[in-house]
């Protein structure tokens, strides 16, 4: 049987590590025989510039008809001047908001073979492995109403709302349950409940919800804390489950435990782990076009895809072990080389994860 995969290269350095991704997949749906076929939509600034709109409606089209999609980044300078519904990280909250991907799986390890590109001390963070579960279609992102008004005294007023429903917090709550029983079996959930009424609400929802969980460790920690506690001893997290801007704050910050943002890996399930898979990091309009961004992230967000939403958990083994095969063998893009030493492009770190395939 085959499975329909869409493609949104996206903007920036996404066409350009896509590449690496979709010769990865080529060469592991050959080896493996999985039956995997690709179709390319359009998605942000480039969907803009030429469809006049940043999320059309054959891409949502597209994505509704696949089993999986897999999308390289969106917006650059060149478009943020547009009006926000025009501007192409609209496209990319759209697209999760139409196929309800309310969970998003930011995993950070660090490769042994990267403990110098961490920001941190060797001890402090070798041996990471820390899994963010962030809410993804909610929280303050999406909250009503939203915008920015002139008050009567002809001050400007800008205001976002953030709301959580229980049904909300609960789902992610479960995922986040889930991952951990998978896992150590701890759970850390992170909120700012001394403040605000959401979070009150999110930490009572957490707290209910743990009692169907008994075998796994629930804690609760404030978001300000767990940003401080991130960098001082990250190794005491196994999961943390938070909601979408907290978890989009909190994931960045854990990249960089990891050497770069380049390195990280996202999945975004809906309810039948149907899923949007994407490197955390942008579209890096600072590099784009010179070769040399760092594929691994999208690379491994297409391992993720295999195992999550198409059951192919060899074929998702089989390209993790392949990165880390190439790491071992010294091959770095410029984002984490070390001080002396030369940087790969862009296609020859594909090329070494595809030679480490065949290796294998
Ligand atoms: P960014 O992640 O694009 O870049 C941050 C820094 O990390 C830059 O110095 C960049 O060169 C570097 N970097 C990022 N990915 C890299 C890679 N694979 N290899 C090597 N270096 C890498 O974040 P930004 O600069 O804040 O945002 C740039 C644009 O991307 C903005 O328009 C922003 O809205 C958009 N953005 C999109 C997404 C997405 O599509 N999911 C996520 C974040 C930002």
């Amino acid at each position: 049987m085959t499975k329909q995969i869409l493609v949104l290269p996206g903007d920036g350095i996404g066409p350009e590590v896509m590449v690496e991704a979709i010769k990865v997949l080529s060469c592991v749906d050959e080896k493996f025989k999985l039956g995997l076929e690709f179709s390319e939509g359009l998605i942000g600034g480039c969907a803009v510039d030429t469809k006049g709109e940043p999320l059309p409606a054959e891409t949502l089209a597209l994505a509704d008809k696949s089993d999986a999609i897999l999308m390289g980044a969106v917006g650059g300078p060149k478009w943020d001047q547009l009006a926000w519904d025009m501007r192409p990280e609209r496209g990319l909250l759209g697209i999760r908001s139409h196929l309800k991907l309310f969970g998003n799986l930011r995993p950070a390890i660090l490769h042994p073979a990267l403990v110098d590109a961490s920001s941190l001390k060797p001890e402090v963070v070798s041996g990471l492995d820390i899994l963010i579960v962030r809410e993804l279609t909610g929280g303050v992102y999406f909250g009503e109403p939203k915008g920015i008004e002139t008050l009567e005294n002809g001050e400007r007023r800008g205001f976002n709302n953030f709301v959580y429903t229980t049904s909300e917090i609960e789902r992610i709550g479960r995922l986040g349950f889930e991952s951990a029983r998978k896992r150590s079996g701890k759970l850390c959930s992170v909120d700012k409940a001394n403040v605000l009424n959401v979070s009150m609400l999110w930490r009572e929802v957490m707290t209910d919800l743990g009692k169907e969980y008994p075998d796994v460790e629930l804690s609760h920690m404030l978001v300000d804390n767990a940003a401080m506690q991130l960098v001082r001893a990250p190794k005491q997290f196994d999961v943390i489950v938070t909601g979408n801007m907290f978890g989009d704050i909190l994931s960045d910050q854990a990249s960089m435990l990891t050497g770069s943002i380049g390195m990280l890996p996202s999945a975004s399930l809906d309810a039948n782990s149907k899923g949007l898979y994407e490197p955390c990091h942008g579209s890096a309009p600072d590099i784009a076009g010179q070769g040399i961004a760092n594929p691994l992230a999208m690379i491994m967000s297409a391992a993720m895809m295999l195992r999550h939403s198409l059951g192919m958990e060899v074929a998702a083994d089989a390209i993790e072990t392949a990165v880390t095969a190439v790491l071992e063998q010294g091959l770095r893009t410029a984002d984490i080389v070390s001080a002396g030493s030369q940087a790969v492009t862009t296609q020859t770190m594909g090329d070494a994860v595809i030679a480490a395939l065949a290796a294998a």
